[in-house]
């Protein structure tokens, strides 16, 4: 084992210094700084080698963590990002945005006695480090094919697939009903996570390896998804899930109630140069404004963070279970914490008040029963106990479900699950329909970049499996 390695012992564990809260609550700039060169190598250099690595185990990617680890150890930056980059095609987007406490990090053997490797902020190091030094090449075909795919939809799982299939040599489009590619990487995910110049520089750089990109296109709108299917040779459908989900309840239909994603895409439009409507109307804008922001997930504390940096007079959430049964992110919660949101946990809301807009949220307090079938603890509302919280703006964070795609397509042959989600075979990644793939979000329902990355890497190399047999039978027909 070389000396450079198994500096845990000595050396403690350090993230990238985070901005103090006065100053990162006012920008929408992400929160961490970068690691230096000599940082990161000495982070890089408390991995333990150890003999099972559980977080590369751990990572929906099975990145090779320990490798990259000690080559960036030992200064040889560009065999770390070549190693990184062979098994992930956005490791600074995962190394940013990843729940690594649940993945790889929260895994690393080293964590019994000391803090985990920093393995997130190394991966963001080594890639944004390659970019900065002209590393990072396009991955254009040796030999071109003659075959084409269309892919639906330009978020990490589309676009994972789109350049796995176009190094391959296949024509490759990508169609998305936005007018920018990045999916929820670029419309959803608050740049405080993740800066909208690291996606844009990736998107650059698949259009240079021959990517080509038909953008506004909405598919069962615009464009059938029978006239799509005809002009290629294989379909992925990595459409997401965008179906927000509602809440009942008297009042629920007065203005200034809005769907956290409506919320959020504003907020992201607004920082990168657009015109909002909504926004300029004041009905997206938190500024000035007592918010309260009802669910427990990451994309509810999206949504608190947000309304902070905007200039919200206060900012609530209102989860119906308690801290220890949050879904989201720890971390997240913290930040948002230090940022001053005040969690409201075991409260639901019963009615929304107000005669014109909203005014406030009628909440009940909620206790936690005995563990129902799932083994999750059931909740239930405590008769008599009441609150009104006040608010000018009330953000719906309650997750999302998939669009009834078999309807909205006219495809009634398109398989869907009893969740709505997109049915495929799990080795073939075929749809019902033959030479329709699926992918990310929509096959697995609202789940992590990382995952969509994955699946979108796995179909592609289905697609091509399907496309060379395709082609081997027309040949032996001619
Ligand atoms: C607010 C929020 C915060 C999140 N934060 C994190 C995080 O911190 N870390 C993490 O790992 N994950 C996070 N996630 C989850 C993550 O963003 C998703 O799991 C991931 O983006 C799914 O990728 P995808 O490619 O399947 O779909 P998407 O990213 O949703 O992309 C789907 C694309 O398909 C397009 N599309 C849909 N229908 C059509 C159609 N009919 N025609 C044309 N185009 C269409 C959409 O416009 C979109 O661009 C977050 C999600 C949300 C909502
Ligand atoms: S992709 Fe995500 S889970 Fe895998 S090593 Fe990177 S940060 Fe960890």
């Amino acid at each position: 084992m070389p000396e450079r390695m198994l500096k845990f012992v000595n050396m403690p564990q350090q993230m990238p210094e985070k901005r103090g809260v006065p100053e990162r609550a006012a920008d929408f700039d992400e929160i961490y700084r970068d690691f230096a060169v000599p940082k990161a190598r000495e982070q890089a250099s408390r991995c333990s080698q150890c003999g099972v690595p559980f977080c590369s185990v751990h990572c929906p990617l099975n990145n090779n963590i320990p490798d990259w680890l000690k080559l960036t150890a030992e200064g040889r930056l560009e065999e770390a990002y070549e190693v990184s980059a062979a098994t992930n095609n956005f490791p600074e987007i995962c190394g940013r945005i990843c729940p690594q406490d649940r993945l790889c990090e929260g895994n690393c053997v080293i964590e019994k006695g000391f803090d985990s490797v920093t393995i997130g902020a190394v991966e963001r190091f080594v890639t944004d480090h390659a970019f900065d030094q002209g590393w990072v090449k396009p991955r254009s075909p040796i030999r071109e094919r003659e075959q084409s795919v269309g892919i639906i939809g330009a978020g990490p799982g589309g676009l994972a697939a789109a350049e796995q299939l176009r190094a391959l040599g296949y024509q490759v489009v990508v169609y998305d009903r936005y007018d920018r590619a990045g999916g929820l990487l670029i419309y959803g995910i608050p740049s405080f996570k993740l800066e909208k110049d690291i996606v844009l520089r990736r998107w650059n750089l698949l259009e240079e390896a021959g990517i080509r990109f038909e953008l506004g296109v909405d598919i069962g709108g615009d464009l059938s998804f029978a006239e799509l299917r005809a002009r290629h040779d294989a379909v992925l459908v990595a459409t997401g899930v965008y179906k927000s989900r509602d809440i009942g309840g008297p009042g629920a239909g007065l203005p200034g109630i809005v769907p956290a994603i409506d919320y959020l895409t504003a907020a992201n439009r607004i920082g990168l140069g657009d015109e909002v409507a909504g926004f300029a109307s004041g009905e997206l804008d938190a500024a000035g404004k007592r918010v309260v922001v009802i669910g427990g997930g990451d994309t509810a504390m999206d949504c608190v963070r947000t309304a902070v940096r905007q200039g919200a007079l206060s900012v609530q959430c209102l989860y119906r279970r308690d801290k220890a049964n949050m879904p989201g992110s720890m971390r997240e919660v913290k930040n948002a914490e230090e940022e001053g949101v005040e969690f409201v946990w075991l409260s639901a809301p019963e009615a929304f008040l107000g005669d014109e807009t909203v005014t406030a949220v009628r909440t009940v307090r909620m206790h936690l029963g005995l563990p129902d079938a799932s083994g999750r603890q059931s909740v239930e509302s405590v008769p008599g106990s009441h609150v009104n919280l006040p608010a000018e703006l009330v953000i719906k964070a309650l997750g999302f479900d998939p669009e009834a795609l078999p309807t909205l397509w006219g495809e009634p042959g398109l398989e869907i699950s009893r969740w709505g989600t997109l049915k495929v075979n799990h080795k073939s990644f075929m749809t019902s329909l033959p030479g329709v793939f699926a992918a990310g979000d929509i096959v697995r329902g609202a789940s992590l970049v990382v995952w969509a990355i994955r699946d979108g890497r796995d179909a592609a190399a289905a697609m091509h499996v399907h496309m060379q047999q395709t082609a081997a039978l027309a040949e032996a027909a001619e």
